[in-house]
């Protein structure tokens, strides 16, 4: 009821009176007190006035499906949607209802309390200064190609970022930056039988609208906001709305015909790599060489010192700029 009425509010420009809720819905006018100031508590601003009824002034700056769902421009991804004010980790929380849910359900959090990077490393999510969201896909697809989803991922968001007027580049395989500096991190996990994913669970944090002084010390070498580069205070709704709307373009053609060119072309031409020298790291080791390119399989063609040259594929690998973050 609450939402119905939130919709109804939300398509009327003016005052809805408390008499043409009731007749419409059926319910009765404490039944829609009740709904209104509910919806009050969560931060939607209405204003009632007697005889003439209530009218929506503002609604929250949150990622419910009833605020996004006007960005969201998709067939499954983001139909159903986990909403938390505050969770430890949306991949976490991903994982837990993953068997019994469908493909294209995803976990959305206003904070993170133990939100993780690969590797078991620290993902800071600050409370509604960011997108912190993770989607459940089943693709039926042997556990190899399920690297080639971040790509896609990270394509979504490069996207995404354009359509709203903000340029970034792929530092493949798994974060994006903007001048050298990281803004989004995709974390994807994967459960799975020898030849057979049960499910994959891709998990995306963007930094929005952190201040200089709300990015932590020790990483402020290497992170950066949306705000603090494009120096304008981004719509979160919207940008996570066009980014599961990107992201089910972009796997649809991969899930049903293994098709991911696109994916490559766009990973390709916003590269923060290719061309540079970089340090591959796997684990504690690292090597050094120049990344030449992106291959159709998705992997980073590298130029190792010693003249080698090699297709680097994995989730574990970490790529750095000789001289910096990259
Ligand atoms: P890496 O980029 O080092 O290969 P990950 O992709 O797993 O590793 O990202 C995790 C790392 O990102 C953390 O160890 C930390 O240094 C950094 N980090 C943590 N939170 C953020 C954030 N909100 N924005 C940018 N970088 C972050």
């Amino acid at each position: 009821m609450r939402n119905k009425i939130l919709e109804l509010l939300k398509e009327s420009e003016d005052f809805v009176s408390g008499e043409s809720i009731s007749k419409k819905f059926g319910v009765t006018r404490a039944a829609i007190w009740k709904a209104i100031n509910s919806l009050k508590d969560d931060g939607y601003e209405i204003e009632s006035i007697p005889r003439k009824g209530y009218k929506l002034v503002s609604s929250p700056d949150i990622l419910t499906y009833e605020e996004i769902k006007e960005y969201l421009d998709t067939r499954f991804i983001g139909n159903k949607i986990y909403y938390y004010d505050s969770i430890d980790s949306t991949n976490k929380m991903a994982k837990d209802i993953a068997f019994e849910e469908k493909e294209g359900v995803i976990v959305v959090a206003e904070e993170q309390t133990k939100g993780r990077g690969r590797l078991g490393r620290t993902w800071e999510s600050p409370k509604k200064k960011g997108i912190y969201f993770s989607v459940i896909l089943k693709p039926q697809m042997t556990p190899m190609k399920v690297a080639k989803l971040t790509l896609i991922g990270a394509a979504a968001v490069c996207l995404s970022l354009k359509e709203m007027g903000i340029e970034s580049k792929i530092k493949w395989p798994n974060d994006i930056v903007i001048n050298g500096k990281k803004v989004c991190g995709i974390l994807t996990e994967m459960n799975s039988e020898l030849n057979m994913i049960n499910y994959v669970i891709i998990g995306i944090g963007v930094n929005v609208n952190l201040e200089e002084s709300e990015i932590p010390e020790d990483i402020k070498h290497k992170a950066t906001s949306l705000k603090i580069e494009a120096k304008n205070r981004i719509d979160r709704k919207k940008l996570l709305g066009t980014i599961l709307s990107k992201f089910e373009e972009l796997y649809i053609p991969f899930r049903d015909e293994e098709n991911i060119s696109r994916t490559i072309e766009i990973c390709r031409n916003s590269s923060a790599v290719i061309g540079k020298e970089i340090k591959v790291m796997n684990g504690s080791t690292y090597k050094l060489g120049r990344a030449l390119d992106i291959n159709e399989a998705g992997e980073l063609i590298v130029e190792f010192e010693d003249g080698n040259i090699e297709n680097v594929f994995s989730g574990e690998i970490s790529i750095r700029g000789v001289e910096g973050y990259i």
